[in-house]
């Protein structure tokens, strides 16, 4: 660096303290090529805990690349994509976990997931997977003095503690792997669409959750070119709601929804909204529409309750359903209990979301499963009476298995493919 700049005030580089500013020049050859600032951050203190520095300069493209060529001529190389991370994972200052979360944060598309990304960068998982690794090494160490000295304890009292202690683990464990669908509708959302015929009252239903006052919407393009996605989220119930430009444009007669584009939607969603018109008697349209859904993962409303009502939960072809509502778009009434009802379908009340650890990466979630298989196959071998040396064979690989997600174990063709994903030097 100091053959590069030039600092108002110079002192010894050697001197400098860390997470400190100096002002000075860029200089090429004795000619000043920018006024800059440049931060120092010392080791270990820094981001990859080495010796690091960072260029302020009043940028610009041409500016930019003149300093970073001047860079490369005096010896510094450029980061390959996600090197900074890889560097502070290698000297040991995060975990692989923590340095997934970075590549999570950046690529987030919403708050939520940048708040679990974040809680995950803090550790919460590396310390919920120490915790069970400690419950582990407390498990092999019983084993070893029972090999050791096996007059210590009488083998059921060694057997009853071995299998209490699996249990305590394997639990830890479902939890963990149990938490990955709970992730999943963090990051992705409950994919949403809502269906019925004509004048049910799609949009005004919309209209009533979108002007909830705790409605956080984020609208994005959607993955077909001219549709739009929604990502609506109320009282923590996130939902991706599918193809609303079409509901919306109530106007257009071309846009209404057929039954073909509903049956496609449907079928894309993991929630199916089917609104009725009860103040009027089935119609042809509204039976077909029945008929394409999944009764499992739909909710049907019955809407227009202000009005006369000549459709119920009895009716034919209603009745089939299990998850039936009353509600008033119009008057925006009984819409909470939608609300209800979808946190009872996909059990978002059990879901912590602030405390709990969640796992949102699948290559996490596959090593807590394999993990699982390994403990069970433990237990299995106990039960059996099998010699307590194949149990801790077991074992060990399980440790293994949790070693991948820290990054302990995790083997280089692994952490290369990682830190491949980075698409920035970061
Ligand atoms: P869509 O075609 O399914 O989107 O239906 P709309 O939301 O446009 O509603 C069709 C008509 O029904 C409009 O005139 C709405 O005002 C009316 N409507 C919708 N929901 C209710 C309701 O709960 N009660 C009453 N009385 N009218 C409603």
């Amino acid at each position: 660096m100091e053959k590069i700049f030039k600092a108002k005030n110079p002192e010894d580089i050697t001197n400098i303290k860390g997470y400190t500013i100096k002002y000075g020049y860029i200089m090429d050859n004795g000619k000043i090529i920018d006024e800059v600032l440049v931060s120092y951050f010392k080791s270990p203190k820094s981001y990859t805990t080495e010796d690091m520095c960072e260029i302020n300069s009043h940028g610009g493209n041409v500016i930019m690349r003149n300093i970073l060529e001047l860079c490369l001529e005096n010896g510094a190389e450029l980061a390959e994509p996600g090197e900074f991370t890889k560097r502070a994972f290698l000297n040991g200052r995060i975990d692989l976990s923590q340095a997934e979360s970075v590549i999570d944060i950046i690529n987030a598309k919403t708050d939520r997931e940048v708040k679990e990304g974040v809680k995950q960068l803090e550790g919460y998982l590396k310390k919920s997977i120490k915790d069970i690794k400690n419950h582990v090494l407390d498990l092999m160490t019983n084993i070893e003095v029972s090999i050791d000295y096996p007059e210590y304890d009488t083998p059921e009292i060694l057997e009853d503690d071995l299998r209490n202690k699996m249990e305590i683990i394997l639990s830890k464990l479902k939890s963990l792997e149990k938490s990955f669908d709970n992730g999943k509708i963090i990051k992705e959302g409950i994919k949403t669409a809502i269906v019925g015929r004509p004048n049910a009252g799609k949009s005004s239903l919309l209209n009533a959750i979108l002007k909830e006052e705790r409605a956080i919407v984020t609208e994005y393009e959607g993955t077909t070119r001219d549709t739009i996605e929604e990502f609506v989220s109320i009282n923590g119930i996130p939902l991706k709601l599918i193809d609303t430009a079409g509901i919306r444009d109530t106007k257009n007669e071309i846009e209404k929804i057929g039954i073909e584009k509903s049956r496609k939607m449907a079928k894309e969603a993991d929630l199916v909204i089917l609104i009725i018109d009860s103040s009027k008697e089935l119609t042809k349209e509204d039976y077909e529409i029945l008929n394409i859904v999944n009764p499992k993962k739909t909710i049907v409303i019955l809407n227009k309750m202000d009005l006369e009502t000549k459709v119920n939960e009895k009716t034919e072809g209603i009745s089939d359903f299990k998850n039936v509502i009353k509600i008033s778009a119009l008057k925006q009434k009984g819409i909470d209990s939608l609300y209800e009802k979808i946190s009872e379908l996909f059990n978002l009340n059990e879901i912590n979301l602030e405390n709990e650890t969640i796992i949102t990466n699948e290559r996490h979630k596959n090593l807590i499963k394999k993990a699982i298989t390994n403990l069970n196959k433990a237990k299995e071998s106990l039960n059996k009476n099998m010699p307590i040396d194949i149990i801790a064979i077991s074992l060990k690989d399980m440790l293994s298995n949790l070693g991948e997600i820290t990054g302990e174990e995790a083997s280089e063709e692994i952490i290369n493919e990682i830190f491949s994903r980075f698409c920035l030097g970061k």
